[in-house]
């Protein structure tokens, strides 16, 4: 209305300088003329008054670019369409096996990222996650039929087996720093688990391998669920975590040595590889790694990504600075690419 306003003053001023016996004589013409321009504006006043409150209030919305650049019909398609009564829970069966000392402790830390979890994302129905001690065939699964994700506790063991073995000794006080990085590791397990369901239940739109895609999502559920506005450093802790898992078992996995040696070339050694969905353990340890270092640089601004990034390369904090820098960065665009793709779920 202040664009109609404006103009009609500027039309009535023009009027004015005019004489009185042309305004008395026009009087009709000018009144024509104020109507005219009253529907003319009105009929375009949402357009005008889009810049006002327009982008910005599209885009916190929650729906972002995609709104600001095609209108009103992405933005209802994309709009959270989770069920508000359904929730994330978990149930600790008691083990049947005993568990290392400090593995438990880790784990009674889950309950609170499922309440972080609840309070930033929606699900389309309850889903349970089951600690519990019978071996399966599966490992650690989550049954999409039944809504429920499955961590074995013999699962953990293995991983805390593998990781001991690795060691030349261990003391008692490392041990148990290896069971407490099982237990970290099995948050973003039971993220990389609760990832195939939210993909399945609301269709999300994810190209490439499925379970890559999973591992990429449960850093970024993890980030957000533990997000604490600086440096994230427990979530990056926890993904570590999940390195040092991967790491040992590559160790004892008999594709890993082919990966560097006699892949190329060699279809009998590349075959190996294949039947698994998942990357090779090592591959998955790799992008735990960059992961947690991408977690790290989520709050920086982008103006000061370069320098953080050569401070780190310089530190002596990275493997291989040459190749995680360009890793990192590609992180931070996965990170903004799930921004966008969780808008269905996001609260
Ligand atoms: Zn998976």
């Amino acid at each position: 209305m202040s664009l109609y306003i404006f103009v009609a003053k500027q039309v009535w001023s023009r009027l004015q300088q005019n004489s009185v016996s042309m305004v008395t004589e026009k009087k009709w013409e000018a009144l024509f003329l104020l109507s005219f321009l009253f529907v003319f504006l009105t009929g375009l006043a949402p357009c005008g008054t889009l810049p006002e409150n327009g982008p910005s209030e599209l885009e916190s919305a929650s729906n972002g670019v995609l709104e600001q650049q095609h209108g009103t019909a992405i933005q209802t398609q994309n709009r959270a369409n989770y069920n508000p009564q359904a929730n994330l829970s978990v149930n600790f069966h008691t083990p049947k096996q005993s568990l290392p000392p400090g593995l438990m402790e880790k784990l009674e830390e889950i309950p609170h990222t499922i309440d972080q979890f609840n309070k930033k994302f929606g699900l389309k129905r309850d889903i349970n996650v089951e600690f519990l001690s019978q071996d399966t065939k599966y490992g650690i699964y989550c049954d999409l039929d039944q809504g429920l994700i499955c961590i074995p506790y013999d699962d953990l063991l293995m991983s805390y087996d593998d990781l001991c073995e690795i060691e030349d000794k261990v003391n008692e006080a490392q041990k148990r720093k290896l069971a407490e990085t099982v237990g970290k590791s099995a948050q973003v397990s039971l993220m990389h688990e609760l990832s195939h369901v939210l993909i399945n239940d609301f269709d999300l739109a994810v190209p490439g391998i499925e379970e890559d895609a999973c591992d990429d999502m449960a850093a970024y559920l993890l980030a957000n669920c533990l997000d604490d506005g600086k440096s994230n450093e427990e979530c990056s802790d926890l993904l570590e975590a999940w390195f040092e898992v991967f790491l040992a078992s590559a160790t004892f996995e008999e594709t890993t040595p082919h990966l560097t040696t006699s892949v190329p070339g060699n279809m009998a050694s590349l075959s190996r590889l294949i039947p698994s969905q998942h990357s090779t353990s090592m591959m998955r340890a790799y992008r735990a790694y960059i992961s947690s270092l991408t977690v790290t640089l989520l709050h920086c601004h982008p103006d000061d990504i370069d320098q953080v990034l050569e401070d780190m390369s310089k530190s002596g904090c990275m493997l291989s600075p040459k190749d995680d820098c360009p890793n990192i960065r590609s992180g931070l665009r996965s990170f903004r690419a799930w921004d966008k793709i969780s808008v269905s779920f996001r609260k």
